[in-house]
């Protein structure tokens, strides 16, 4: 005993995943297995997310809504505010609060590439953030015991429309003061990118969790279509070795797998508090990660708290 090895137990993460609202009858119910295999490993939150400028406002908040009466799951909204004036998004955030909802990532979305935005329509995600904040504060006697937990993204790689890594960082210190209790991470491929991105915030005064997300990239068209719509450069080691499973789905899949596991391991040895899967309402390739990657139990409820006070 005495010459054994004492390995501190690792501290418990917060685990949660992504969704998108279901675009056909087919789709939906692939999504719904997935929803089920998801609830078993019982995650701190689902996400669901919500098309630039609405476009999916209905079809989004059914899912929400189906998650909070349906299964146990808590689920976090995303909302974009790109275009949206503040009366429109007080309407969007107020109808969330009266079904539940507790919990929302709040996202500027991407800009319209054509017609000029309303006068006073909102510019950036912080100031969605202050504007739930807001709606809030109205609710002070309803929320007298808690808050909502609102999310914001983060970037370990550049924005595609921001001058410099350094100014993202200053973006996300800004959400936090606009009242963000977490961020989630857009795509990336290095665990040096995100283990940076921690450092350069921690130093600029930024506190709140930066989680991790990572996406099972399993076939090349996913990892060319995922580098078009976020504008970060696909890893060319990870492409070409999709590239040369072509035509072999099975072996792309493990591919895909095999570098969600290492990227997740390595962001949890660089402290990640949680992880945050992209699943592509699909459950196959996350529970894979999941369970190559051993995690530690319980999983810590990072929001569920928070949203348990406020309900
Ligand atoms: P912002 O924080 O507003 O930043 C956008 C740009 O504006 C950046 O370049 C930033 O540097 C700049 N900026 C911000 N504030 C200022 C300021 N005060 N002064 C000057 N410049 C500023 N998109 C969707 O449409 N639907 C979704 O459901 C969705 N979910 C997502 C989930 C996650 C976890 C992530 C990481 C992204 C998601 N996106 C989604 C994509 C997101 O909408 C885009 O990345 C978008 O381009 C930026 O959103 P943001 O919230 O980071 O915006």
């Amino acid at each position: 005993l005495l010459g054994a090895p004492s390995k501190a137990p690792s501290p418990p993460i917060a685990l949660s995943y992504e969704l998108f609202p279901p675009r056909s009858e087919a789709a939906s119910r692939t999504l719904w297995t997935t929803i089920r295999e998801l609830e078993a490993t019982d995650p701190d939150y689902v996400s669901v997310t919500y098309g630039a400028s609405g476009s999916n406002h209905d079809t989004a908040l059914d899912l929400v809504e189906r998650l909070q009466l349906e299964t146990t799951l808590r689920p976090l909204a995303h909302l974009t505010c790109v275009g949206g004036t503040p009366s429109e998004l007080t309407a969007v955030v107020d109808d969330l609060l009266d079904r539940g909802v507790r919990g929302i990532l709040a996202l500027r979305g991407d800009a319209p590439r054509h017609g000029a935005l309303p006068q006073d329509a909102l510019r950036h995600a912080q100031d969605l953030v202050a504007l739930i904040r807001a709606a809030e504060g109205r609710r002070s006697a309803q929320f007298a015991a808690g808050k909502v937990a609102i999310g914001v993204a983060a970037y370990p790689a550049k924005h595609p429309e921001s001058p410099s890594e350094a100014h993202d960082v200053e973006v996300l210190l800004a959400k936090q003061r606009a009242g963000a209790d977490f961020a989630i991470t857009q795509v990336f491929f290095h665990a040096e990118q995100y283990s940076s991105l921690v450092r350069r915030a921690r130093r600029a005064g930024v506190t709140i969790p930066i989680i991790p997300g990572i996406m099972p990239l399993t076939s090349l068209r996913r990892i060319e279509k995922l580098s078009v719509l976020s504008g970060v450069a696909a890893d060319p080691a990870l492409v070409d070795r999709l590239r040369g499973a072509a035509g072999d789905a099975d072996a792309a899949h493990r591919i895909g797998v095999e570098a969600s596991v290492h990227l997740a391991e390595a962001a949890l040895d660089a402290g990640a508090p949680g992880l945050h899967l992209y699943t592509f309402n699909e459950h196959a390739a996350s529970l894979e990660v999941l369970g190559r990657l051993d995690l530690p139990r319980p999983v810590r409820p990072l929001l569920a708290a928070r949203h348990r006070a406020a309900v």
